[in-house]
């Protein structure tokens, strides 16, 4: 059983100035050939789990290439265009397939294109026909549209956020290809889109309305007849008129099976639209109740700020209160700031220098706060992922730097990464537990691994790009009316 095998991963926030360019993959994943299997084999990812599913069975893999960067702006044409031209070309002469396994996200803004993910299926389908069987994962944020659904036999979203089954869905999506090769499924789908927009903050799956389509889900996937449910919180930050929730059933040859789940499923999630709404403390709120809670570390997730959802990582906003206050045994990860970092390592280790960090990439982040400050430590930025999340794979801050500003420990780093792995605040050689206030720029995947050494959790509406409080984006291309921006919409 031959298996063609790629990835393209970029969740795209279009209210972000900041293009996804070449420069911005090769500086997290770009990768082809033999190296994508070297590099994923036993890692948390999808593609982990699609080698572990192909090595299983005895599939013959065909990697092709592997292209993810941090959430911004628009991807730009030619790196979207290099992508699908190396996926296509290696297609051409990759002779007999039996099928192919795409690692997507679903939330891909590619200037010029709406849908990134429709048509790079779209364009896979047309290069090998119908009748060779396509499976793609895809993120639990995932804009779900029908370019997708008709172009794939079969599509496997994340069902958890924080992201913790990545792995487990490449192996299903490998597994479930497998048998529509042998002739043991016949995929059947249907999909709903409610219209109904979820923010960020209030689509975590341990509990809240997401949790509840889930138990519904997990109660329709015992029918033998149900393949898969995959319900997409979508990413509301893409203002393409697809955003939003989106329900996926595909079952075995029952169409009419898939359509009234997913029409169930649908009119739950409308009937609990409400819960979907998501608040969190004023900035000063939250650094006193953190000042004033028992015991250590009290976690300040700085939502609105999370480089995972397209935002700068580079917010000033808490760092400045926490000063200002005068706080102390707190740090911030992780603060983007290329060119702090190079006057740090400049100065070197040990040195008090003064300057100006972060609020540097725009105006929706706080403006840049000018402090003084002894470079504690000085790293390459190379971790590896120890947390639920991504456990195993190398990741790549780039040149950091510590700046310790009278006990509030900045970690300056110049690559673009959610602080979503307590890794990413030991390898600089902070014990994490030791201090008093994490600040933290994630808007719930922290959760996975810093919920169980967190004493407490305080949820921050500080600005930003990535904030739940969407009333602060001008919306012009989303279909309305949708559930928040108009209160009064209706169920089709
Ligand atoms: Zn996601």
């Amino acid at each position: 059983m031959n298996l063609f095998l790629a990835m393209m991963s970029h969740e795209t926030n279009t209210f972000s100035n900041v293009p996804t360019d070449r420069a911005q993959f090769e500086a997290h994943d770009l990768r082809y050939g033999g190296e994508i299997i070297e590099t994923y084999r036993g890692t948390g990812t999808c593609l982990g789990g699609m080698i572990e599913a192909a090595e299983r069975c005895g599939a013959v893999l065909l990697p092709s290439v592997a292209a993810a960067a941090s959430p911004a702006g628009l991807v730009t044409r030619d790196i979207y265009q290099h992508v699908k031209d190396r996926l296509l070309s290696d297609l051409a002469v990759a002779g007999r397939l039996d099928g192919v396994l795409l690692d997507l996200h679903g939330a891909m803004v590619p200037e010029g294109l709406d849908d990134g993910e429709g048509d790079l299926i779209a364009a896979v389908r047309r290069a090998v026909g119908p009748s060779v069987p396509i499976a793609v994962t895809l993120d639990f944020h995932g804009n779900l549209t029908q370019a997708m659904v008709e172009g794939a036999d079969l599509l496997h979203g994340y069902k958890t956020y924080p992201h913790v089954d990545m792995a487990e869905r490449g192996v299903e999506a490998g597994a479930r290809l497998a048998e529509v090769i042998a002739g043991r499924l016949r995929p059947t789908a249907a999909f709903r889109k409610p219209p109904l927009l979820p923010p960020l903050g209030s689509q975590g799956t341990a509990r809240g309305p997401m949790r509840r389509l889930y138990d519904l889900a997990e109660e329709m996937e015992k029918d033998p007849a149900v393949i898969s449910i995959s319900i997409f919180a979508g990413f509301p930050l893409a203002d393409i008129p697809e955003a939003g929730l989106g329900i996926y059933v595909v079952t075995n040859d029952d169409p009419a099976l898939a359509e009234s789940l997913a029409e169930r499923l649908s009119r739950l999630s409308w009937e609990h639209r409400r819960e979907f709404t998501h608040t969190a403390l004023p900035v000063p709120d939250a650094v006193a109740a953190a000042l004033a809670a028992d015991g250590r570390p009290i976690v300040l997730a700085d939502m609105a700020d999370n480089t995972g959802g397209g935002a700068a990582g580079d917010g000033t906003e808490i760092l400045r209160e926490l000063l200002r206050v005068r706080a102390r045994s707190a740090v911030v990860a992780c603060l983007w700031d290329p060119a702090a970092v190079a006057a740090c390592v400049k100065a070197g280790v040990g040195s008090r220098i003064t300057l100006d960090v972060g609020g540097k990439v725009d105006g929706r982040h706080g403006a840049p706060l000018t402090v003084t400050g002894v470079v504690r430590t000085l790293s390459d930025g190379r971790f590896i992922h120890k947390g639920p999340m991504m456990r195993g794979l190398p990741g790549r801050l780039g040149p950091t730097a510590v700046l310790d500003v009278d006990d509030v420990k900045v970690i300056l780093t110049t690559h673009r990464k959610q602080a979503l792995d307590p890794e990413m605040i030991r390898f600089v050689g902070i014990d994490p537990l030791e201090e008093k206030i994490l600040v933290i720029k994630s808007t719930i995947h922290y959760r996975a691994a810093f919920e169980p050494i967190a004493k407490e959790i305080i949820e921050v509406d500080a600005p930003g790009l990535s904030s739940s409080n969407l009333e602060r984006f001008a919306f012009t291309r989303v279909r309305r009316p949708i559930f928040p921006l108009d209160p009064e919409a209706t169920y089709p």
